[in-house]
């Protein structure tokens, strides 16, 4: 603790070399941790605290998206093998039509918890006199922000136990809209506690953007993913609606996409997922897709939930790659990129499902890890990586032990 007094106060440089010697770091290894790549260091500290480098994933692209009618490149980060294959595949699945999505207009819901208020019901009235004024304050607080289209719609006041909530709706246009909404909250919040007679408290969105859904559907027709698969997608679906373990998971393999995408765009991939499982546990924990057969036997799948997506914003405005990775999607608008993120996360749900119930993932998957082990056990070049991870495959053994006898028999070749 004594030797890092003042950590905050050091550059990165100085903080990486108090940490190399606190946690016995090698060269090489504090020079890995230094090496930011194109996100500057000087950059990276003043996005964050304490910075002492950056880490790097990899950024991989889902083709085959068709969505109403166009065609998107989706950019995908994460560090999971798979995921982009199987969203491509299903993807691939649904054309040509591919998939059909919308999305709500970009609204946020902001709360002001109010407490230690003398007279409730006086306090709501208060309030409900006041309304006009309320708002002209909170037009006020957003005017820089006004020629976007970004303005407070209006504010329900909701009473929850001795306390009140007052909660805006603010149209944040193609931003998340946080910092925003916050900072209108924490405007208004001096006239709240005046017209209540109480204690402002929290002022801060919710991540549960019920009125920020996007939506989206897909086909999958029997010739071409076949009637088999189409039954083993519908039973996955009934296990995730009836048990809450298998819906986790369920609802775990739609967020691979989704995050993802949220974190190649430079989004924060936080407050999706938080708004995620908050919505499908609005009802009980329930499955955020559903699936059923049309009058033709074809798979008929959806999804719908909260999706707070930027175009422009946070850290998309300071990350150097989320403007490119936003350039390559080709998306025009948050609402775009929303409707993007969904179907992403739908074609990965009926992919895994479609997996799980027939041949099983693992087959696939650890092909693919195959060359996280190589890596693992000290294969450098890309050649050695693929020739252990091919003789992993082959041998359908997957072990580390295994894979450093391929690497050691390799290198004495
Ligand atoms: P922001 O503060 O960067 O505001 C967006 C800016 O973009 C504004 O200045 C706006 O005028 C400008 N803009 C330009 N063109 C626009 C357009 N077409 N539409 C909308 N705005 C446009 O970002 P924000 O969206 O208010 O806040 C997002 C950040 O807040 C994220 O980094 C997020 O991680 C963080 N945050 C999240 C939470 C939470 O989720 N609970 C809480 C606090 C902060």
């Amino acid at each position: 603790m004594e030797e890092l007094s003042g950590f905050y106060k050091l550059s990165a440089e100085e903080r990486l070399k108090k940490i190399k010697k606190i946690a016995n770091l090698t060269d090489d290894e504090a020079q890995i941790i230094s090496d930011t790549g194109a996100l500057k260091l000087e950059l990276a500290d003043r996005m964050v605290e304490n910075v002492i480098g950056a880490i790097h994933l990899p950024l991989g692209i889902a083709t085959n998206f068709v969505i109403n009618g166009k065609e998107f490149l989706i950019p995908m980060a994460l560090e999971e093998p798979s995921v982009i294959a199987a969203a491509c595949k299903a993807a691939k699945q649904t054309l040509p039509q591919g998939f059909k999505a919308d999305a709500d207009s970009p609204v946020m819901i902001g709360q002001i918890q109010v407490v230690d208020i003398p007279d409730i019901g006086r306090a709501k009235k208060e309030l409900e006199q006041k309304r006009s004024e309320i708002m002209k304050l909170a037009e006020k607080c957003l005017e820089p922000h006004a020629k976007w289209g970004i303005k407070p719609l209006g504010f329900n006041v909701r009473e929850l136990s001795d306390m009140l909530l007052v909660e805006f709706d603010v149209n944040v246009s193609d931003a998340m809209g946080a910092n925003m909404v916050n900072s209108t909250l924490e405007g208004v919040a001096p006239a709240i506690e005046e017209y209540t007679g109480g204690k402002v408290r929290l002022r801060i969105l919710t991540n549960l953007a019920v009125k920020r859904k996007a939506r989206a559907t897909a086909v999958w027709k029997k010739e071409v993913v076949g009637e088999d698969v189409i039954a083993g997608v519908l039973d996955g679906y009934k296990l995730a609606k009836s048990d809450i373990y298998r819906c986790a998971t369920h609802n775990k393999g739609i967020m691979n996409g989704i995050d993802a995408v949220m974190l190649a765009t430079g989004n924060d991939w936080r407050a999706v997922e938080a708004g995620a499982h908050a919505f499908a546990a609005m009802n009980g924990y329930k499955p955020l897709t559903h699936y059923e057969k049309n009058k033709n036997g074809d798979l008929v799948g959806t999804i719908e939930m909260p999706l707070v997506s930027a175009t422009v914003g946070g850290a998309v405005n300071t990350s150097p790659t989320a403007k490119i990775t936003l350039k390559i999607s080709g998306v025009k608008s948050s609402a775009e990129l929303a409707m993007a993120a969904v179907c992403v996360g739908l074609a990965n749900n009926f992919a895994a499902l479609a997996a799980l119930s027939t041949v099983g993932i693992q087959k696939g998957h650890m092909k693919l890890h195959a060359k996280n082990i190589a890596v693992l056990v000290g294969a450098k070049t890309p050649e050695e990586i693929d020739a252990v991870a091919n003789e992993l495959d082959k041998l359908n053994d997957f072990s580390s032990e295994n894979a450093k006898k391929i690497l050691d028999r390799l290198r004495v070749a």
